[in-house]
């Protein structure tokens, strides 16, 4: 098959030729495309390194009986990723009880081993939780009642569950016990990331040096009220060895914050994710019970606080946002969506850039002033998995 559209850095129209999935070549011009044109642009396809759901379908319902059951919640939530040019993502499970949450990876991973379509579209599992911080504020939306300490058999049993496909795992580093336990992902080979904490400069520093590489959804999942410095802020900002992902939906961080943490991380090292939830892409109401509410504004809060609940954009929104919030030009915005996540898990090489050889995952798309970006076609590995009508 071949592709066509312009590249993000020069504006080159280029046609790719695709084979077994992977990038085969790259000829100058519209050499005769299936997908795409000389007016539309091309990048490596999207990776949401946090999806939690979209459009009132959960990744953590974990009371799945029966295959039907869980395709009727993944592939709905697969198809908005697809539209919103992501052809790839982490499905993410968040803190509940041990039991819930081996439920909730167990029944993915089932529905992964039964659909290779599927396990194209998801290269790792996230885990952000449950050994998180307990206070008000950098807890965000987890439940109190399942916070716990970490707990390294837990985590192999949660790993168990996965059929070892967790390679990203969030946690607050103060936590008793969270610095070994830091050292024991790293040294099985799973991303430990830094999250919902409120952790002194000190212990970001030595989780840090304990093997720690991401900072979780940076600016979100923290105090409302907090000392200007030193805090845990600054500190993860100003580590290098420390890449920040960010959720850039115009609501979780203000354009001024999304350009400081830009311009500091550097292209190479800030990665976009949506951690959209379930209730992405619904209507303005009350949700979950009464628990959740979703705003005109389509921000979605814990009812009754100013605490934010997950958000309900998708990576469209983010690069976009980027782009327009930022000094990050199309193509580095781009890279922070697609190359810079495919790093953090290791991926480099196989997934996230426009290369030869590489996996033919690819995003189409234009871009306006205004909105997210308007996907053309989103193909994963090879395969046209959203085309626009
Ligand atoms: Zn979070």
């Amino acid at each position: 098959m071949r592709v066509c559209g312009k590249l993000c850095d020069t504006g080159e129209v280029v046609t790719a030729r695709l084979e077994a999935g992977r990038i085969a070549g790259f000829e100058a011009g519209v050499r005769d495309p299936a997908v795409g044109g000389p007016d539309v642009w091309l990048a490596a396809g999207f990776l949401d390194l946090q999806l939690n759901g979209y459009a009132g379908h959960d990744f953590n319902v974990g009371t799945w009986a029966d295959p039907a059951e869980v395709s009727a919640d993944l592939y709905p939530i697969l198809e908005s990723a697809a539209r919103a040019g992501t052809p790839l993502f982490c499905p993410t499970i968040t803190t509940n009880s041990a039991e819930r949450m081996r439920g909730s990876l167990a029944a993915l991973t089932r529905a992964l081993d039964a659909d290779p379509r599927l396990v194209r579209a998801v290269p790792a599992i996230h885990v952000e939780g449950p050994f998180l911080s307990p206070e008000e504020g950098p807890r965000g939306a987890h439940p109190l009642e399942h916070i716990r300490p970490p707990d390294w058999d837990e985590f192999q049993r949660l790993q168990e569950a996965a059929g070892g496909r967790i390679r990203l795992y969030t946690l607050a580093p103060e936590l008793d016990g969270a610095l070994p336990f830091i050292e024991k992902l790293t040294a099985s080979g799973v991303v430990a990331a830094m999250g919902h904490t409120a952790a002194s400069p000190e212990t970001i520093r030595e989780a840090a040096r304990s093997g720690a590489r991401v900072s979780t959804h940076l600016g979100n999942g923290a105090h409302a009220l907090i000392r200007r410095h030193p805090n845990y802020l600054w500190e993860q900002l100003a580590h290098d060895d420390l890449f920040a992902t960010v959720i850039a939906d115009g609501h979780h961080l203000p354009p001024a914050v999304l350009k400081c943490v830009a311009r500091v991380k550097g292209p190479e090292r800030l990665a976009v994710v949506s951690d959209a939830v379930s209730l992405g892409g619904l209507a303005p109401g009350s949700y979950a019970g009464g628990r959740h509410e979703v705003l005109p504004s389509g921000k979605i809060v814990v009812a009754g606080t100013p605490y934010l609940a997950g958000a309900g954009h998708l990576m469209d929104t983010g690069v976009a946002n980027l782009v327009r919030f930022t000094d990050l030009s199309l193509a580095q915005a781009v890279r922070c969506a697609a190359a810079v996540p495919a790093r953090i898990l290791g991926l480099e090489g196989r997934k996230g850039e426009l290369r030869v050889g590489c996996d033919a995952d690819l995003t189409l798309f234009r871009l306006s002033d205004q909105g997210p970006l308007e996907t053309v076609a989103t193909l994963c590995a090879g395969e046209v998995v959203f085309r626009a009508a």
